[in-house]
Order: C-alpha cells, then sequence, then structure tokens
C-alpha cells in the first residue's frame, strides 16, 4: 500500500500540476472516442502503450480480454460496452489480446484453472479458440499453439462483440468500427487482425492504414435532426 500512496502523492506533485485545466475540464464529463477492450494482466497499460491523456480511452479489464455473448451472460464488458456505444457514442472498439497470457495458457492446460472453478466458468468464453486452433491450428501446445490461441480468441471475441444489439445497430449503420489486436509484450509490437486477409498483420505506425475487423455498413448514417 505505501508504494501505492507515494505514487499517488508523485501524481498530485509532478503530474497533476501542469494538466490542471485538463482535469478541471473532465470533472464535468468524458467523450472518449475508443472503447479499449484488454486482459486485466498488470504488464498490459493502454494508457502508457498508446501515450494517451485521461478521457481519451475508455478501459475495460478483465480475464482474457473477453466478451461473452449477447443474451448468454449478463456481464461488466457487455453492460460496459453496451453503455460505450450508446450513451459515450465511441466511434472505436479494439479488443486486445496479449502475449504470455496467463488465461491463453489455462486454455492449453486447463488443469490449471480446475480449482478456480469461477475462472474456470469465464474460460468457457474462450472455448471457440481452443476449438479453432485444434482443429486448425498449429496444435494447442507450445509457443506457437499460444499465439495461435491468442489470435484465435480475440478473432472469436470480436464474433461475439458483433452479436450485442447496439453493436449490430452501430456497425451496421457506419457508426462504429472494430478492431482485433495483439500486443508483444517483450518487443513493443501490436498486430492487427485484417479481416479482408483473414489474418493478423503489424500495424506499423507511420504507414496509415490500419487493418480493420469491421463489417460493411448496410444503412446510411442516421440524419443528426429531422428539424
Ligand atoms: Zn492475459
Amino acid at each position: 500500500m505505501k508504494r501505492l500512496i507515494e505514487g499517488f502523492e508523485q501524481f498530485r506533485n509532478d503530474v497533476f500540476p501542469a494538466q490542471r485545466d485538463l482535469f478541471k475540464k473532465l470533472a464535468s464529463g468524458q467523450s472518449p472516442s475508443t472503447m479499449f477492450i484488454t486482459c486485466a494482466d498488470s504488464r498490459v497499460m493502454p494508457e502508457m502503450m498508446f501515450s494517451t491523456q485521461p478521457g481519451e480511452l475508455f478501459v475495460y479489464r478483465n480475464i482474457g480480454n473477453i466478451v461473452p455473448p449477447y443474451a448468454q451472460h449478463v456481464s461488466g464488458v457487455v453492460a460496459a460496452i453496451e453503455y460505450a456505444v450508446k450513451v459515450l457514442k465511441v466511434r472505436h472498439i479494439v479488443i486486445c489480446g496479449h502475449s504470455d497470457c496467463g488465461a491463453m495458457k489455462a486454455l492449453q492446460h486447463p488443469e490449471l484453472v480446475q480449482d478456480m472453478p469461477s475462472v474456470a466458468a469465464w474460460m468457457k468464453h474462450a472455448d471457440v479458440a481452443r476449438y479453432v486452433v485444434q482443429q486448425n491450428g498449429p496444435g494447442l501446445q507450445g509457443l506457437a499453439g499460444l499465439r495461435s490461441l491468442t489470435e484465435e480468441n480475440v478473432v472469436g471475441q470480436l464474433e461475439n462483440l458483433r452479436t450485442l444489439p447496439a453493436v449490430a445497430a452501430a456497425l451496421a449503420s457506419g457508426q462504429l468500427s472494430i478492431h482485433g489486436w495483439v500486443y508483444d509484450i517483450e518487443h513493443a509490437e501490436l498486430k492487427a487482425f485484417d479481416a479482408p486477409q483473414g489474418r493478423f498483420v503489424q500495424i506499423e505506425p507511420g504507414k496509415g492504414h490500419v487493418p480493420e475487423a469491421t463489417p460493411h455498413a448496410r444503412f446510411s448514417m442516421p440524419a443528426a435532426s429531422a428539424a
């Protein structure tokens, strides 16, 4: 605890004074452009990775960056997504997995979570990755298996994301885009799922184009006002 209290003191003394105006503005509301769903893993720090300011990223973290499908399970993450799309009107949702993920290792070795019934039940939402890799991929084990599970879990959670009515409606009207990424902790690299290519490709800052997993919009944007 001492470490946290000292850290807060450092924030108040060294960081806050220079950004007093920003915090004053944020005290009465937020309008983040992006919802970022990632793993609870302590090594994944979205605000540090993307050099973002307070108010820019609506971050939701859980074990395995999982989004349970609609109507199967009312969960915190599903409620947060609905709020982000309907109220905050975020333009992007990113689901980001990461290297060396403990949750993905539990897919390789289910015995690791057999004494944790809640974790084991939660990980059922990632079973799709295990099946896809087992049937089509390099096999579940080893580093290749772990990489493949991590990517397929992101793809599976993107599918689940699209089952949420608020997300489906925003995608159909072109107001929202969705992205599936994997972060490599050791090398500070990001890969993005390129849906048309059906594979993950390296994001290269400065190259402009960032691959997307967004389906084509089928309706035009609703008019801003009927008046
Ligand atoms: Zn993880």
